[in-house]
């Protein structure tokens, strides 16, 4: 398994803000946070004015999720050091939208409320990554994950009809 490097990732959105005149705060700090919690990114303002950037770990480790989709969230984050960025309004939204027109993000505000010197952002569900159905009845199974079913599909009988006739779809 590739896991992104955050530096690297790091350096070239400093260096895209940069190519469009943006200048972020001072981040003293970027943490990864380990915890499968629901936010992607948080970036909170410290007393000496500068700022700790967290970044959820799922974001460098999970396969699934682009470089591209890991910096639209370190960009998010980045913008809310900028001067009277905190909130989604304002300067922040002016400046998200130029990066989005400037790259092709999709940097957005999410539905989540700030809090003062903190916000944090909702994880969107994980998509569907299998479907079984099952020949004998039309059963059809969904999963976001892998487990020992998705693995061994063909070992298990189908609960409504007792056949064990899986079928995988996607
Ligand atoms: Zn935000
Ligand atoms: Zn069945």
């Amino acid at each position: 398994m590739r896991e992104k490097d955050l530096n690297a990732l790091v350096l070239e959105c400093l260096s895209e803000l940069k190519d469009q005149d943006i200048a972020p705060g001072e981040v003293s700090e970027w943490k990864v946070n380990k915890r499968a919690g629901t936010r992607w990114g948080r970036c909170i303002r410290n007393a000496d004015e500068t700022f700790t950037i967290e970044i959820a770990q799922r974001l460098l480790t999970d396969e699934r999720i682009s470089d591209k989709a890991c910096k639209e969230t370190i960009i998010h984050e980045l913008l809310h050091t900028c001067k009277g960025c905190m909130k989604h309004t304002g300067s922040w939204k002016m400046y998200a939208t130029q990066m989005n027109v400037a790259y092709g993000y999709n940097i957005k505000r999410t539905t989540s409320g700030s809090e003062k010197g903190v916000e944090d952002h909702e994880v969107t569900p994980l998509p569907v990554k299998h479907i079984f159905v099952c020949k004998n009845c039309g059963a059809v199974i969904y999963r976001k994950r892998e487990s020992r079913f998705t693995r061994h599909y063909r070992r298990y009988a189908c609960a409504r009809c007792k056949a064990s006739a899986w079928s995988k779809i996607k």
